[in-house]
């Protein structure tokens, strides 16, 4: 998706979501109105004396600094009556105020001259979405993790990693740390990284998950103009709340994914966001290839978390 696109797909969300808030508010209005039809007089009531305010602003032949405030207590009151009548109906007394899914800008996308910042949230959502979808990967769950594939000391390790993956997406937030799963293949890196991504997604975050090859390739394509017109990689990973990096040292080798790495985790860093890397490669091997700025940063600054045990898709493909 190009930025224009993804701008007009948020714009379409909240077009529906202002259409739905103003459909449920008529709904609530009509019911409303059919079990205490003296609502409409006194709304009457209220605009007879907009009505009358508005004359006497355009024919200057009063003193509106003494009749302004006189027509707001009134209408004040007429609008607690109307709640009254509503609670003397066992309806809530709001029930006729629109509800707005964002009250700041009543789903506008824009407030005080202003972007909202439902609208920023709803960019960075579809951006996210838009790569995952196209990353071919699929969101996991905790339950669907079986310890039974480990035993003995790796069972103790994982059940520790398990549970700390469980707590660390259970209270999820920008403060987070970011994350260093290595280990062989198959121990379940991507099972628990994706089932952190998916509770912090239910959460409201946005997520951003992919193999290294899946990023470095499109950030390169994109710096080389070979990339989908308008799309930035770079600028989605680094706006995302989550950033998931599967399978680190299974992409090609090349000076410039390297480069490109190192200015990934450096400015998520920096930002304070958390991110998650996945990677078969042993801390020297990550030395050795990444180089030793990169590898001090991840051994030192993120957690890191060292699974182990026998590889799953073997075990399950010899049952
Ligand atoms: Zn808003």
């Amino acid at each position: 998706m190009t930025k224009r696109e993804i701008y007009e797909a948020a714009y379409h969300v909240l077009d529906q979501r202002r259409q739905e808030a103003l459909m449920d508010a008529k709904r609530r209005r009509d019911l409303a109105l059919e079990k205490i039809p003296q609502i409409l007089d006194l709304e009457d009531q209220m605009a007879q004396s907009t009505i009358k305010l508005t004359k006497l602003v355009l024919s200057h032949s009063a003193d509106i600094s003494e009749i302004m405030p006189k027509i707001v207590s009134e209408n004040l009151a007429v609008q607690e009556k109307i709640a009254d009548l509503l609670q003397s109906h066992q309806l809530p007394r709001d029930f006729l105020k629109t509800k707005f899914h964002c009250e700041n800008c009543r789903d506008t996308g824009s407030a005080q001259g202003e972007r909202c910042q439902c609208f920023n949230t709803l960019v960075r959502q579809i951006a996210a979405e838009d790569f995952n979808r196209s990353t071919h990967m699929t969101l996991c769950h905790f339950d669907d993790f079986k310890l039974g594939y480990y035993q003995g000391e790796d069972l103790e390790t994982m059940s520790k990693i398990f549970d700390f993956c469980k707590l660390y997406a259970a209270g999820f937030s920008l403060r987070s740390p970011s994350i260093l799963m290595f280990g062989r293949t198959g121990l379940g890196k991507t099972h628990l990284s994706l089932a952190i991504a998916h509770e912090a997604i239910q959460k409201g975050y946005t997520a951003l998950y992919g193999t290294a090859q899946d990023f470095f390739s499109k950030i390169q394509d994109e710096r080389f103009g070979k990339g989908e017109e308008g799309a930035n990689t770079t600028e989605t990973i680094l706006e995302t709340d989550l950033f998931v990096l599967d399978d680190l040292g299974a992409e090609y080798e090349s000076a410039f994914y390297t480069s490109i790495f190192y200015h990934l985790i450096n400015a998520r860093l920096n930002a304070g966001k958390p991110t998650i890397i996945n990677t078969n490669l042993l801390p020297k091997q990550i030395e050795n290839r990444y180089g030793e700025r990169v590898s001090s940063r991840l051994m030192t600054l993120y957690k890191c978390l060292k699974f182990c045990g026998t590889d799953i898709r073997q075990q399950k493909l010899w049952k």
